[in-house]
Formats: structure tokens, C-alpha cells, sequence
């Protein structure tokens, strides 16, 4: 049984991900998907990173692009239209513009830097840093992102939140203390996490987030989203098999979808 929505997708936008929307939406249809969300990267907002993200003027094509798709194809599937937005403390205006501009479904509000580091970035000039960083601290201060991006109140649904684990790092400290102070914030502040199928697909192997914090979200009261994070169509609903068997396990029952910003259904799993 797979899950029927699949919120977070990307498309050649970003710069690094490959397929046209509709070899994305093609994908979905052909798994028997009902629902699923374009979610690619939102403009960055301190300065232009091609390859990372969209450019500010190209946010525009990706909205007619998508509104394309989703008219095109609303008899097999509800195409939803979103963005995954970095959240960078500091430039919180400039990230609510952008969020604003468009009457997007939901916004993933995601952490990939640590004061300007872009942890998760697989060129080995940036995997670098991960030498100099102390692995307990960068998980630390990820956390007090997570739950600093919560308050915000921009986002939804909070994206792959175990993510410095992508390359294997793993803390060596006990930081339940941290994931249950995050969760408690995620409650009070209503926002989703996410199943991210995408960690099967990166050296850590392994779902985000790990099952052991998903228990405490669930524990917590914070509702959940599906994602596969696909760059590359043939990633589409990847491994919801698994997503599924991880949500029940962790004590999950149903997940949310959205609509304008506000959640439209909650669905059985
Ligand atoms: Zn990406
Ligand atoms: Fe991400
Ligand atoms: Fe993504
Ligand atoms: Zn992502």
C-alpha cells in the first residue's frame, strides 16, 4: 500500500535535479498516486546560488509551469503547488515575500545551513567543513533551527529533520533532550514533519527522520507528510512502502494534506 500523496518534489529549476513536471506527474499517475506536491526550492534569499536553487525572476515560470500540470492533468491527479524554503535566521521578510507572492498549498520549511554552511552539500569543497565541525554541535544548533524555523509560523511542514545525518555522521551524545524539545515546539507552533524517503538514496541509507526521533513527534502530537524529495521522476513515490511501514510503527495513524496553506484532509493509513 503506498501512501496516495507525495509532497516533495523538485524540478530543473533548482539546478540540480533533472525531468520535465509532467514526466514527474506521469510518474505519479502510473503509481496509482491521487494527490501529489511540487515542492522546489524557493529562491535563495541572502544571495543568488545557481545550481541550489531557483533565481527570484524564475519563480514566476515555476508557477505557470506547475499551474500548467495541474490543470492539464486534474482528472488523474491533484497536483499541489509548494515550495521548500530555506529558513536563514535574519532574512525572515524577505523569505515571507516570497512565500506570500502566490497563493501556494503548503510551504516545507527547511534547514540546510549552519551559519552560512551548507551542511548537506555533497561538493567535497563544502563536505569539507564537515572536518572542522564538531558532529554533537552541528546536531545541536540543526535543532535549535528546526525550532527556530517552527516559530517563524511560514512553513507547514518541516522537511527531513535528521538531516545532518546524510553522509553518516552521527552524534555521539544521547540528544532525546533536544528531539523532544523540538517536537514540543513543532506541536505548539502546529506544524507537520515529514517522511523523506530520500535518505535510503544517500550514503546514510536510511529514511528521515531516523525511527527513533520519528517515535517522539508522534509522542508529541505532531502530524505527518510524505515526501520522496525526488530530483529525477523515476524517484516519485519511492519506497512509500517503507515510509508507510516506518509511520506505523512510530505510532502514526493518518498524515495531512494541504490546501491553501490551511490542512485539507487527514488520511488513514
Ligand atoms: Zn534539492
Ligand atoms: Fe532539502
Ligand atoms: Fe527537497
Ligand atoms: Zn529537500
Amino acid at each position: 500500500m503506498i501512501p496516495f500523496a507525495d509532497y516533495h518534489m523538485h524540478t530543473p529549476l533548482c539546478g540540480h535535479a533533472v525531468g520535465s513536471p509532467e514526466e514527474y506527474v506521469k510518474q505519479a499517475v502510473r503509481l496509482g498516486l491521487k494527490e501529489m506536491g511540487f515542492s522546489d526550492h524557493a529562491p535563495m534569499v541572502h544571495k543568488p546560488m545557481p545550481g541550489i536553487t531557483m533565481a527570484m525572476d524564475e519563480l514566476p515560470q515555476y508557477n505557470a509551469l506547475i499551474e500548467d500540470v495541474r490543470s492539464r492533468y486534474a482528472a488523474q491527479i491533484d497536483v499541489k503547488i509548494a515550495l521548500e524554503s530555506d529558513f536563514l535566521p535574519g532574512y525572515e521578510s524577505k523569505t515571507k515575500a516570497i512565500i506570500d507572492s502566490y497563493p501556494y498549498d503548503y510551504i516545507i520549511g527547511s534547514v540546510h545551513f549552519i551559519d552560512d554552511w551548507a551542511f548537506d552539500d555533497p561538493d567535497p569543497k563544502v563536505k569539507e567543513y564537515w572536518k572542522i565541525h564538531d558532529v554533537n554541535d552541528v546536531y545541536r544548533k540543526y535543532y535549535g533551527l528546526l525550532r527556530q524555523s517552527a516559530k517563524t509560523g511560514f512553513f507547514q511542514i518541516i522537511g527531513h529533520c535528521d538531516l545532518p545525518k546524510k553522509f553518516g555522521a552521527r552524534p555521539s551524545v544521547d540528544l532525546t533532550d533536544e528531539i523532544k524539545a523540538t517536537a514540543k515546539v513543532f506541536k505548539e507552533t502546529g506544524v507537520a514533519v515529514e517522511i523523506n524517503t530520500a535518505g535510503l538514496r544517500k550514503p546514510i541509507s536510511e529514511m528521515y527522520p531516523a525511527p527513533h526521533c520519528l517515535k517522539i513527534y508522534c509522542e508529541a502530537g505532531v502530524p505527518l507528510t510524505f515526501g520522496s524529495d525526488a530530483h529525477d521522476p523515476k524517484d516519485v513515490g519511492r519506497d512509500f512502502d517503507k515510509a508507510v511501514d516506518l509511520a506505523r510503527s512510530a505510532g502514526y495513524s493518518e498524515y495531512l494534506t494541504f490546501k491553501n496553506k490551511k490542512v485539507e484532509k487527514r488520511i488513514k493509513i
